[in-house]
């Protein structure tokens, strides 16, 4: 089973959606391995959006993401990076679908809510920028695996 990082934003944290968001993916039957809240370090929040370097909104991005805790966590199951970023919706929220996470709890794109790796190599990167390799329990069977998949 694959792995990928999410983290609830800033915003996503002081407007009480950690629940509700959490609850989207155990629901879904995600396997939850590693979790905690975390206020950014700039350095790091540097590296996790690399990527946009040099653009526009990258300052103000890596501030909004420093401005306050973040809940990191690490989430696996089956197509986990696809699955949850259709859970997830378009980066633009007038554009996220009602029922993703973005078209039900988002208006701005500079303020929504989640981050979610977009590729299996993002994923093992930002796990890594992240956790520690002891901080992720991705060994253990969930309780209800035979329920949620087909093959075991
Ligand atoms: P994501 O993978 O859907 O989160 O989107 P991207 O990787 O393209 O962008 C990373 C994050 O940067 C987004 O989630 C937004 O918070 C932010 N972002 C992207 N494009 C813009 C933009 O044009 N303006 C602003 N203000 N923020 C942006
Ligand atoms: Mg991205």
């Amino acid at each position: 089973m694959g792995l990928t990082f999410i983290a609830i934003k800033p915003d996503g944290v002081h407007r009480g959606l950690v629940g509700e968001i959490i609850a989207r993916f155990e629901k879904r039957g995600l396997k939850l391995c590693a979790l905690k809240v975390v206020v950014p370090e700039k350095a790091i929040a540097e590296k996790h959006y690399e990527e946009h370097a040099g653009k526009p909104f990258y300052p103000g991005l890596v501030d909004y993401l420093c401005s306050g805790p973040i809940v990191a966590m690490v989430w696996s199951g089956k197509d986990v990076v696809a699955v949850t970023r259709k859970m997830i919706g378009a980066t633009k929220p007038a554009q996220s679908e009602p029922g993703t996470i973005r078209g039900d709890l988002a208006l701005d794109m500079g303020r929504n809510v989640i981050h979610g790796s977009d590729s299996d190599d993002s994923a093992q990167r930002e796990i890594k920028l992240w956790f520690k390799e002891e901080e992720v329990c991705s060994k253990y069977v969930k309780a209800d695996r035979m329920w949620v998949y087909e093959v075991t």
